[in-house]
């Protein structure tokens, strides 16, 4: 017999928005349960973020054994374990995902493994391994994120690979051919590149990191360029894909003419889709866009009222700490708090060599909504822990209010960038000036202090520059 089991609060999908939403609505007090298909975690600690970070700072300390001869540093025999290095990063997972689960029993969120399927607004089956089960609740949040897309010509095989694929490679390969060089594209392109891979990027677009401005994205253009391993076609547009006995052939065009490039795999990073389909979603009327997104209000209400959406199957930035953010809101929300979504200061960061982080206005964004702001840009080369690191590289820009000096936007392209935006999204959201900044001590030397030099600069004295 199918008895329905009732519940306050379902949550479908254990990604970084449903695992948080999830403890987030029982601290409230809610009766919770989340359902996963797969891993708790999501993409973001299996498949995304975490193991992506882990082999971008692995071949980032081989990348820096290996050349940092300026420093007077010679090294001979470095070697690569890939086996190790997948063993590391798949403890780490490891170690996350086993701390989510502690997480959520602490709170007393049951987990249920299984596919969940509207059945009505108040209801939906979870399908198991070898059972099916009825639940009820109030209300439901979706959490179920994004697959990467898949594009004409390249059908994902052993050597078509995505994202996926990318982090699971059983050797570092000589050559890979990475389609779209958005973040995801150039994050695991430089990964592998630290690690000698020879790789060629192919940009449909005309720039790479499109997203971030100009002035940022040179500067890690540039740093691929120094590596001597990396090549980028931009207005390139992969055609098709042969597969070879030990490889790929990939096809492209670029401005018209036809090339072609021989790889151990190319790697397709050209977007993701919404996993808004097969929820039964349009059985019960929550609206959903032609390009799957599920619309929701500031409270990640969808068009049903009881039913809640957050994270990559929504609008924003496909980033893990939005949808976490979103969680707690539609968790709040839930409850009957006034939380609401402000995506203004949700910081998004790109960890390539170097970083870059953006959070709040750019300065193309404070033009359109015709926002007279300050620009004041100081680069890293003037600080000394960026010499002392060798790591000159690239600028903070404070972007402020015209009229009273409040702190709207920052972008950073650099060494830890990750880190030091921080800062700038905690200055935005406490509408901080760029005087608070200025007139804050930050410690010396650190990088920290090329923020607080970038405000003095908008204010019109900087100490070190002339
Ligand atoms: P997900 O993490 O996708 O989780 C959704 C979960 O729902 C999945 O576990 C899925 O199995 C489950 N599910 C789906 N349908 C059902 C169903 N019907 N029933 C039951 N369960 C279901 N973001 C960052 O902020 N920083 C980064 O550095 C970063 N790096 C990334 C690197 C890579 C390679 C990739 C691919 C992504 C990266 N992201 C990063 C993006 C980040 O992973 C996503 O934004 C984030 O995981 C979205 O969280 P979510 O909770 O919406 O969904």
């Amino acid at each position: 017999g199918d008895f329905p089991i009732e519940l306050d609060t379902v949550v479908i999908g254990a990604g970084p928005g449903g695992y948080v939403a999830a403890i987030r609505a029982a601290q409230l007090g809610q009766k919770v349960a989340v359902i996963e298909k797969g891993n708790l975690g999501g993409v973001c600690l299996n498949v995304g973020c975490i193991p992506s970070k882990a082999l971008i700072s692995a071949g980032h300390r081989y990348e820096t054994a290996l050349h940092s001869e300026d420093m007077g540093i010679t090294a001979e025999n470095v070697k690569v374990d890939f086996t190790k290095v997948q063993e590391w990063k798949n403890g780490v997972v490891k170690k996350l995902t086993g701390g989510v689960a502690g997480l959520l029993k602490g709170n007393k969120v049951e987990v249920i493994k299984g596919e969940a399927y509207f059945n009505d607004k108040n209801s939906l089956r979870v399908i198991g391994e070898d059972s099916a089960q009825t639940y009820t609740f109030n209300n439901a949040i979706i959490a179920t994120g994004s697959t990467p897309i898949e594009i004409p010509g390249f059908k994902w095989s052993k050597r078509v690979i995505n994202s996926t694929g990318a982090l699971s490679l059983p050797e570092v390969p000589k050559k890979i051919v990475v389609i779209g060089g958005g973040y995801i594209g150039m994050e695991l392109g430089t990964a592998y590149a630290n690690f000698g891979t020879e790789v060629t990027i192919l940009e449909a677009g005309d720039e790479i990191l499109n997203g971030f401005e100009k002035a940022m994205s040179t500067v890690v253009k540039r740093g691929l360029q120094k590596k001597g391993n990396v090549e980028i076609f931009t207005n390139a547009f992969g055609k098709g894909v042969e597969e070879t006995a030990d490889g790929v052939t990939v096809k492209f065009e670029v401005k018209g003419e036809m090339k072609e490039v021989a790889a151990d795999y190319v790697l397709v990073t050209v977007g993701r889709f919404p996993n808004s389909r097969d929820l039964g979603l349009e059985n019960i009327g929550v609206e959903i866009n032609e390009r799957g997104i599920i619309t929701t209000d500031k409270q990640s209400r969808t068009t049903v009222s009881n039913i809640y959406a957050i994270g990559d199957v929504v609008a924003g930035p496909p980033l893990a700490h939005k949808a976490s953010y979103e969680g707690k809101v539609a968790a709040e929300a839930i409850s009957g708090e006034p939380s609401q979504i402000e995506y203004l200061a949700i910081p998004a960061v790109c960890f390539t060599d170097p970083e870059l982080a953006t959070v709040g206005y750019t300065k193309q964004q404070a033009d359109a909504e015709g926002i007279k702001v300050d620009v004041a840009k100081f680069p890293y080369a003037g600080n000394g822990r960026a010499l002392s690191l060798n790591s000159t590289e690239g600028f903070v820009q404070l972007i402020s209010r015209k009229e009273d000096g409040v702190l709207i936007g920052a972008q950073i392209v650099g060494a830890n960038a990750s880190d030091i935006i921080s800062e700038l999204g905690l200055a935005i959201e406490a509408c901080m000036s760029v005087e608070d900044i200025a007139s804050t001590i930050h410690a010396h030397p650190t990088l920290g202090e090329i923020s607080m030099e970038a405000a003095e600069l908008s204010m019109g004295h900087p100490i070190h520059m002339v």
